[in-house]
C-alpha cells in the first residue's frame, strides 16, 4: 500500500514538473525568437518626440507595454487567419534624448509582427511538414 502510494506520488510530481517545464518553455520561446530575430524597431519617444531605433534585445527588456490592437481576418496562403493588427504599441525604452527610460511608440510594430509571424510559419512548416529524405 505504501509503495503504491509512493509510486503514485512520484509519478504525480514528475508529471507536474513536466507540465511546469513545458509552460516555461512556451513563455521563453517567444523571447528567444525575438532575441534571435534581426529587425530594427523605429521608436518615437512620447515625452520629447525624438525618433530612435531599438534592437530586438531592447524589445526583450521589461514588460511595460501599452497596446491597442484590432484583430482583422486575412486570407493567408489559402486560409483565413485572424491576425492581430496593432493600432498603437508603446513600450518603455531608453531614450537617448531624455537620458532615461520613457514610453516610446513603436512606429513599425506591424512590420515586425508580420516578420515574426512569417518566421513562426516557416518554423512550423519545417517541424511538421518536412519531407522524409531518408
Ligand atoms: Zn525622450
Amino acid at each position: 500500500m505504501t509503495v503504491r502510494f509512493m509510486i503514485t506520488a512520484v509519478m504525480g510530481v514528475l508529471l507536474l514538473g513536466w507540465v511546469i517545464f513545458c509552460g516555461v518553455q512556451f513563455i521563453f520561446q517567444d523571447r528567444r525568437r525575438i532575441a534571435g530575430a534581426d529587425f530594427i524597431g523605429q521608436a518615437k519617444c512620447e515625452k520629447c518626440g525624438t525618433e530612435y531605433t531599438v534592437s530586438p534585445q531592447e524589445f526583450n527588456k521589461g514588460v511595460m507595454t501599452k497596446t491597442r490592437s484590432l484583430t482583422k481576418t486575412q486570407v493567408y496562403r489559402g486560409a483565413f487567419v485572424d491576425t492581430p493588427h496593432y493600432a498603437y504599441y508603446a513600450k518603455k525604452f531608453y531614450c537617448p534624448c531624455c537620458k532615461k527610460r520613457e514610453y516610446a511608440q513603436v512606429l513599425n510594430i506591424n512590420e515586425i509582427n508580420e516578420d515574426m509571424r512569417q518566421q513562426r510559419y516557416e518554423e512550423l512548416k519545417e517541424r511538421y511538414f518536412q519531407e522524409d529524405t531518408e
